[in-house]
């Protein structure tokens, strides 16, 4: 059985060890004699593994005490529509569009209120992250949107919007765990786990507990209310188990590792590789304006698209999947997540050189 070096946008890399560790356990869960898959989500097992889940995520992320942690499903996407029913108190929430995603977040809040998009960076195909030291933040804002790291156009913001004095909320799901943040300086920090932490299903919010109430937009489903989620611990309704499960057996992983300054510094290490080649190769070029560079997606082009194909074609044949770039802006892109080994990247520079020196006319 061969790995290949996957460099999907998500659902992506998992740590081997991970994967082993839940095989080992598939068929009998520590003397459980069933799989997490099949246990009660109101056992005493379970109870273990999703306090444990929750007691590494706020060790790791250093979060206070005021905040909650909710394990809910819908992915990213659900929280598009649930942080305006939520936190729209008056009606007014600002956006800060930097790509799809942002993008999307922006529109589902136009159904629910009144969202300004106070910056863009569509104008340049969302290739830089716009001064945000000065916006003209509304006097009446609910909150101030951001989608921390562009997945699919690879910026990320270097620092947080000046949102003078207004909640910040933030989508993190392709940044999560990559490197330390200070939960602070956020109203809501929130995110699908496939990018960064686990399988598809499960969504992470990390929201100040004053944010929390029963004062939503009228009509707000149960389900998406997150007083429901809070006051029952994510054991409203069945969670996403299993997915759960896995994102603790990833939290553990990132603590072996050193927390998350190590990641950090890993990761800078592995994004550093790929970029300096991209800055002097003569073939391929970073899309992205240096300075909000991604560290964890990384989009590139050579220029022509047949080429690119071309690329895509050879590099899935020696074993490096999908680093084909998002069908809306082609190209290539490779995502670099905390599970991707340094020699993945060493590998695929490695690649990229033989690629060019074959292909360069
Ligand atoms: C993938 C992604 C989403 C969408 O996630 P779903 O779980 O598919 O809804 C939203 N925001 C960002 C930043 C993403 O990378």
């Amino acid at each position: 059985m061969a790995r290949v070096y996957n460099f999907s946008a998500g659902p992506a890399v998992l740590p081997e060890e991970v994967l082993k560790e839940a095989a080992d356990e598939m068929l009998d869960y520590r003397g459980t004699g069933m799989s997490v898959m099949e246990m009660s989500h109101r056992s005493k097992a379970y109870d273990t593994i999703i306090k444990e889940a929750e007691a590494d995520l706020r060790e790791l992320m250093n979060i206070p005490d005021n905040y909650k942690v909710l394990f809910l499903q819908g992915g990213a996407s659900q929280q598009f529509a649930m942080i305006p029913m939520n936190l729209m108190k008056n009606k007014v929430a600002d956006y800060i569009v930097t790509g799809q995603w942002a993008k999307k977040a922006y529109q589902e809040a136009c159904l629910y209120g009144k969202a300004n998009k106070i910056a863009s960076s569509e104008d340049e195909t969302f290739s830089y992250i716009p001064d945000c030291s000065d916006l003209p933040i509304s006097e009446d804002a609910d909150y101030v949107y951001i989608c921390e790291n562009n997945t699919i156009y690879g910026t990320k913001f270097k620092t947080l919007p000046n949102t003078k004095g207004k909640t910040l909320v933030a989508d993190v799901s392709s940044c999560f765990l990559s490197e330390p943040v200070d939960v602070t300086k956020y109203g809501v920090i929130y995110g699908g786990v496939q990018k960064n932490i686990g399988p598809a299903g499960v969504v992470i919010v990390i929201i100040r507990e004053d944010l929390i109430t029963e004062d939503v937009l009228p009509g707000t489903p149960t389900m998406l209310r997150y007083k429901i989620h809070a006051d029952n611990d994510s054991l409203y309704n069945t969670p996403p188990a299993y997915g759960i499960y896995i994102c603790g057996k990833v939290f553990k992983w990132i603590k072996k590792q050193g927390g998350l300054e190590a990641m950090k510094e890993r990761n800078e290490k592995k994004a550093k590789i790929l970029y300096d080649f991209l800055d002097e190769s003569r073939m391929f070029k970073g899309t992205v304006r240096k300075q909000d560079r991604s560290l964890m997606n990384v989009p590139f082009v050579t220029g022509d698209a047949d080429l690119d194909a071309k690329f895509v074609k050879e590099a899935k044949e020696a074993g490096f999947e999908n680093l084909k770039g998002h069908r809306s802006v082609g190209g290539m892109r490779a995502s670099i997540y905390n599970a991707m080994p340094i020699e993945g990247v060493e590998k695929l520079v490695e690649f990229m050189k033989k690629f060019e020196a074959e292909n360069l006319k």
